[in-house]
């Protein structure tokens, strides 16, 4: 019997960047349907920090005006050190004549999701399902046939014609593929935590970096729903450590402490721990399967490049598949899609990340001096302050993306 396919791109996943490559199709006339494995959006505290040009994909897909209004929007940036002084301040405002967003947005994604569904759900041609975890799926000439279980376990299947994975990490359509991901992880895990003191009053701006060889410290402010402080101070392990020995209240403290100069005590709401890697999928694009997000590539969070760069993928693939979809181009602009965010995470993410993890935690204290003198005489002068900012907050990378043929 021939096998009939459903007129759809099927999205795995329902994290920030499967809704947003699913937003993307949909407005651009692409019917879509969403799997997602858990019944509920997932509540993780994790990225958080938005870079102006993913501020631009989400002021086109019509959704910024409802996340500004529960976000901060933030101006400036410090590396500090431990002790409290500042190696450098970066004001964003300096990136006026290059976008519309001249600054970084702190929201957690946990926030953004609920936003994202919402607008899903006033398109006719999306559909997301919760409680279907997908386990597998075979190709054929014209389409895709999706093994899945649902919420009770009971296995079934549906077909559509592409195949997109933004199943995170762990991706399984990426492992169905049998695309190879290739990188390492770092042999200390990050502590994540949340904090309902108000850390302005310690000096700290709204973005931090605090350097240091063993107890650098990320220090982020972000807000609960009342609006209230719920700063996100992220910190490093020692490896040799059990996760029940880090996550200690009383270690956690003490860690807390130590890295907000001129705090006793601190108010910690949440705290959990995560491995980090920097991996990059050996293909984005094999056949009618395209990946996205964390599924393609994964790395340090040190700079928060994972969820925007997830961001553009999505933007990216989403146009060239709606170019086929309607006939415009034929498959191989999907190859183009795999040359441009491949190479863009390859040459900016993964270095970008990695550069600035080492700026962190340098142990050698002459490169430490000299790397932040370096910092400092950069923030100090404009031109050499524009040229940095505009890699940083991923103008360039999403710019030079755009040229690769
Ligand atoms: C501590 C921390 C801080 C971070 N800070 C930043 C930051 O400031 N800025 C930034 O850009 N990035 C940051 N990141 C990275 C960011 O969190 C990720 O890049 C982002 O979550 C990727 O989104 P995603 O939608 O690709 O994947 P995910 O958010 O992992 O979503 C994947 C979805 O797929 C679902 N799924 C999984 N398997 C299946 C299956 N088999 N079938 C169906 N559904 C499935 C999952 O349930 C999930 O909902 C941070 C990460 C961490 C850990």
């Amino acid at each position: 019997m021939t096998q009939t396919f459903e007129d759809r791109a099927i999205v795995v996943g329902g994290g920030p960047v499967g809704l947003i490559t699913a937003l993307d199709l949909v407005q651009r006339g692409v019917p879509v349907l969403v799997l997602e494995a858990e019944t509920t959006p997932i509540q993780d505290p994790r990225g958080a920090a938005f870079h102006p040009p993913t501020l631009e994909v989400l002021e086109r897909l019509g959704v910024l005006d409802d996340l500004m209004a529960i976000g901060l929007k933030i101006p400036l940036w410090q590396v500090r050190n431990r002790d409290g002084s500042i190696v450098a301040e970066f004001d964003l405002g300096v990136l006026k004549d290059h976008t519309a967003y001249p600054y970084r947005f702190h929201l957690g994604q946990q926030k953004v999701v609920p936003v994202l569904l919402a607008a899903l759900a006033k398109q006719p041609m999306a559909e997301v399902r919760f409680g279907h975890r997908v386990t597998g799926f075979e190709e054929q000439a014209d389409g895709v046939i999706v093994h899945y279980t649902d919420d009770v376990g009971a296995a079934s299947e549906l077909t559509g014609r592409w195949l997109i994975g933004a199943d995170g990490a762990r991706s399984q359509v990426r492992k169905a593929s049998g695309i190879a991901f290739e990188g390492f992880t770092w042999p200390e895990r990050f502590v994540v935590t949340n904090l309902a003191d108000d850390l302005e009053k310690y000096g700290f701006a709204y973005t931090n970096y605090v350097t240091d060889p063993d107890r650098w410290a990320v220090v982020l402010r972000l807000e609960d729903e009342a609006g209230e402080p719920n700063w996100r101070v992220t910190y490093p392990t020692d490896p040799a450590l059990s996760d029940e020995e880090v996550l200690d209240p009383a270690s956690v403290q003490e860690r807390l402490v130590d890295v907000i100069s001129g705090a006793e005590k601190l108010t910690v709401r949440y705290s959990g721990i995560c491995r980090v890697h920097q991996r990059v999928a050996a293909e984005f694009r094999r056949g009618r399967v395209m990946l996205v997000g964390d599924a393609a590539h994964i790395n340090n969070p040190l700079g928060g490049f994972g969820l925007n760069s997830g961001v553009q993928d999505a933007a990216n693939l989403a146009a060239k598949l709606a170019d086929v979809w309607h006939g415009r181009s034929d498959d191989t602009v999907l190859d183009r899609y795999d040359r441009q965010r491949r190479t863009s995470n390859i040459e900016f993410v993964q270095k970008a990340s990695i550069r600035n993890k080492k700026m962190i935690d340098e142990r050698d204290p002459e490169v430490r001096r000299r790397s932040q003198e370096e910092l400092g005489a950069i923030a100090g002068s404009p031109e050499r302050a524009l040229s940095h900012l505009l890699e940083s907050s991923m103008i360039n990378s999403v710019r030079a993306a755009a040229e690769i043929e």
